[in-house]
Formats: C-alpha cells, structure tokens, sequence
C-alpha cells in the first residue's frame, strides 16, 4: 500500500496547519490501506528545540492520531529524526558531485549578500548567479585543502521548464530559469531541508508527499534530485493553505494558531478533527457531525472539495457543541471534563497561584476562570473604575500590544521586563500601568498577579484579548 508523512520542523508551537496536514495523510493512508509515519524534519538547527519536538509529538498524539513509524515509536527506516541521521546524508552530497550534477561553491556570506543586493536593485527576484559553477577541479581542490569554507549547490537545467502532475493541482510547468541553484549541503555538512527531504522521502520508501501548497515552487528541486539519484518519484499533492475569513493566510497574527491554545480551551480533538477533515471530503449540508472512521469513508483524493479552506472558528464552535452534546454521553461528559482539567496546564497552575489568595475553594472560579475562557467579556465600562484616563489607558494597551510582539521568548521574566520598560516608555509607574492590564486579561481588577497570568495565558490569548480591549 501507499506510504505517506508528516514531517513537522520542531521550530515553534505545535500548528493546527500541521494537524491539517497530518490529517490528510492520515486519511489517505486509512482509506487507502497504506501507512502513515511521523518524520522530524530538525535540519535547521539555529531553530529547532527538544522542547518544541515534545511538543510537537504531544499535540499530535492529542489529535488522537497514530503512525506506524516515528521517533517515538521506532519502525524498520530510522532514525526518525533527521539530526540523527546526519551521517546518511554525506555519501549522496558526494555521489551528486561525482556525477556532475552538483558543484562546490565557496562564495561568502558577503559576496552573496552583494549579489542579492543588486539583484533587488534591479528588480529581479533573489537567485544564485553561479559565480563558482565552472570551477576547475584543481582549484576546489586545492581551496578546500587551504581549509577554504565551501557548500554544495546544485546544477539547474539552463532551458525549458519542470513540467509536473499534482494530484491537486493537475498539469504544472515551471520554467528552469526560475529555479535556484538550491544549497543541498551547509558549510558544517548539514544537509538542508530539500536534500534531506528528498533522501528521507526516498529511503523511507515513500510514495505520496501531500503538503502545504507553498512547497509547490519547490518541487522542480526535488524532481531534479530524484532525477538526478535515478530515485522514483513520489505523487505530489500540494494542499490549499487554510485561510482566515478575509482570505488571508491563516497566521498566527490573526487566528490562533497553536494546538496548546484549542486543547487548553477545551475544544474536543474529536471536534477539531472532525472541522479540519471537513475540508477534504464532499458532504451534503445536515451530514457535518463525523467521526474519524467516518470521515476515513467518505475521503475521496481523486475528488477533493474545491471549496477553499476556510477556518472558520465559529463553525468550529458550533462542532464542538454539537460533540459535547450529541457524541458523549453524561457519563463520558463528566470523565472528559475532568480529565482535560487534570491535564490543563493553565487550570494547575492557576490553581497554584490562587491558593495563598483565597478562603473558599468556591471563590477559584471567580478568581481563576479568566484563564479558561475564550471570552472574558471585557467592554469599555470595564475600564471605567481605574485611575488612568480612557486616553491614557489605550495608549497602555496599545504600547503594550506592539512591544509584546518583539519578545522572542515568552516567560513570566521576559513579560516583567517588557512592562517594566512600557512604563519608562510612557514615563508612568508600573502600578499604573497595570490595571488597565489585569481588566484586559480578566475582565476584573481583582485576579491573579499579572506576568504569570499573561505567561500562563500564552502569548496568542494576550495578543487576542489586548485587541479587544483596545477597540
Ligand atoms: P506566521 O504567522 O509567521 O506566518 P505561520 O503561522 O505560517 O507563521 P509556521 O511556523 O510558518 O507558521 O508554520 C508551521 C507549519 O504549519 C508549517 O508546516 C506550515 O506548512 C503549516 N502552516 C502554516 N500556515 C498554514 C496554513 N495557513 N494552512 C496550512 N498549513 C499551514
Ligand atoms: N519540514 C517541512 C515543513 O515543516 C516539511 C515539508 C514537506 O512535507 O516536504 O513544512
């Protein structure tokens, strides 16, 4: 049977356009009585953490799917991590140079950010213009023995165009000239993300890359290696981006975006499954409420929906309810509700920070709930009782909302000085500057301390609940 993937990067929080993607495979490999593997595409060092891997295997197993083969689980093509495969990777760097399909290029940082540099100048998009293509062997040679540091890139088709089928998209042609002399291995021998795709796509015997449209321009680099390692190429199925209502591109600015953010809300992976697997099948209106098994049945990939996949979180909503209402029984209600509370990192350590502040348990609601809900009903009387100006308290809210984005690390310290530094800003006292705060993050003056409850809520609920607060 087929094989197919997911290959998430581990470079920030779990995607729901990961789990969409995931999906896909997941029902093609079900319907088609193939197999689906997990791959950890970590080429990108500078970016990719232990951290966000666990994660990423975390909101995947939350999704309730499984696969064959994958770190965790192990299979007969591992590793299945590809910093642990590094050493694989050498030969083929090495067979395409032989062959004279790739070259050694020695072009420095500098260099190449000159070329760009006139390139945009120019007007023209940003592409290698093969400075050391025609190098003689003797002077690769005799530069890398002076200890010169060098990658290796690979040879374009001067003429024509790659003309594909995808499963998609149909009949695809796209002329060689627009296609970059792609590097394929770093200056620390690391292979990048096309080589090592390409490598591990073929030795774990896959057979049907379904991914993200924007991998779609990079195909004719994959082809060429196949072609190039005399290798089978897979079926290529480039999947529309899910959008915003706007038609936007879905992203993180907009939408939340992060699985931690849809779990931690309670929303059923039933539910969200069911949503996202609504985008590939064809239904009549009536027949949305579908389990795995059924959404399984009813995937077709030779008759895909061509409505647009829209992400559409008030249908979302309306799917969770009718799976909270008509798919779990009271039973089943009860045991989901506490287990998902149980396992709500935010309810735990909310509940930590409650306990020196309350004298009831019966007040943790009152005092803690704001971090469980999607809507906590903040409107402009809200702000009514503090002692900054209605003036004063939106420009808090938006100073705060645009510095907030350039944190890279998302941390109780990293927010503390953040504030701190808003505060200097607006040459006013942090205690001025965080009422109107604790109102935007939970409807209330009275909560829990402040940085911990922002650290806590994430950053794409602090961002969401600071632009309702601020219109
Ligand atoms: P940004 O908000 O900066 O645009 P992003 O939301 O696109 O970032 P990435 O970290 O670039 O997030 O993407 C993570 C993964 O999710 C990638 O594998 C990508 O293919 C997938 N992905 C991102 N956006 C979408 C989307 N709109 N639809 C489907 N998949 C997506
Ligand atoms: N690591 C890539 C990503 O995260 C995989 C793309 C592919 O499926 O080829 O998008």
């Amino acid at each position: 049977g087929p094989r197919v993937r997911i290959a998430p990067s581990p470079t920030g929080e779990p995607h729901v356009g990961t789990v969409y993607i995931a999906l896909f495979n997941y029902l093609f490999a079900k319907k088609m009585g193939g197999e689906f593997i997990l791959r950890i595409e970590d080429t990108d060092a500078t970016r990719s953490t232990p951290e966000f891997e666990q994660k990423v295997l975390d909101a995947l197993k939350w999704t309730g799917l499984t696969w064959a083969e994958g770190p965790d689980v192990g299979g007969p093509h591992g590793p299945y991590r590809q910093s642990d495969r590094k050493a694989m990777y050498q030969p083929y760097g090495q067979e395409l140079l032989d062959k004279g399909h790739a070259f050694r290029c020695f072009c420095t940082p500098e260099r190449l950010e000159q070329m760009r540099e006139a390139q945009r100048a120019a007007g023209k998009p940003p592409k290698y213009d093969g400075h050391c293509l025609n190098l003689k062997a003797e002077e690769v040679t005799a530069r890398m023995e002076a200890g010169e540091a060098s990658v290796i890139r690979m040879k374009i088709p001067t003429e024509g165009s790659c003309d594909f089928h995808d499963g998609v998209y149909g009949d695809v042609s796209i002329p060689w000239d627009s296609v970059d002399m792609q590097v394929l291995i770093k200056g620390d021998g690391m292979p990048t993300y096309h080589m090592a795709n390409v490598i591990d796509d073929h030795l774990m015997k896959i057979t049907h890359v379904a991914r993200g449209e924007e991998w779609l321009a990079s195909v004719p680099k994959h082809i060429l290696l196949y072609r190039y390692f005399g290798w089978q190429e897979p079926v290529w199925m480039h999947l529309s981006l899910m959008r915003n209502a706007d038609k936007s591109k879905l992203s993180k600015r907009k939408n939340p975006t992060s699985i931690s953010y849809y779990s931690a809300l309670g929303y059923l992976p039933e539910a969200l499954m069911n949503f996202l697997g609504l985008f590939f099948i064809q239904i009549a209106e009536g027949e949305e409420l579908l389990s795995m098994d059924e959404l399984a049945d009813k995937f077709d990939p030779d008759n895909l929906s061509k409505a647009g996949a829209i992400f559409d979180v008030q249908k979302l909503d309306w799917l969770n309810g009718r799976w909270i209402r008509e798919k779990l029984t009271p039973e089943q209600f009860i045991a989901r509700t506490l287990e998902w509370a149980s396992e709500n990192e935010r309810l735990t350590e909310g509940l930590k920070l409650s306990q020196s502040r309350i004298s009831k348990l019966g007040e943790l609601p009152q005092l803690a709930g704001f971090l469980l809900s999607n809507d906590v009903g903040v409107t402009p009387a809200s702000f009514s009782g503090l002692k900054t100006t209605p003036g004063e308290t939106l420009e808090i809210i938006n100073t705060v909302q645009a510095d907030l984005e350039k944190l890279v690390e998302w941390n109780v310290e990293a927010i503390d000085q953040e504030l701190r530094a808003v505060a200097d800003k607006l040459g006013k006292k942090l205690r001025v500057v965080t009422p109107p705060l604790f109102v935007a993050m939970s409807g209330s003056s009275r909560s829990l301390p402040l940085f911990d409850s922002m650290a806590l809520l994430g950053r794409s609920v602090v961002r969401q609940r600071l632009k309702i607060a601020a219109t």
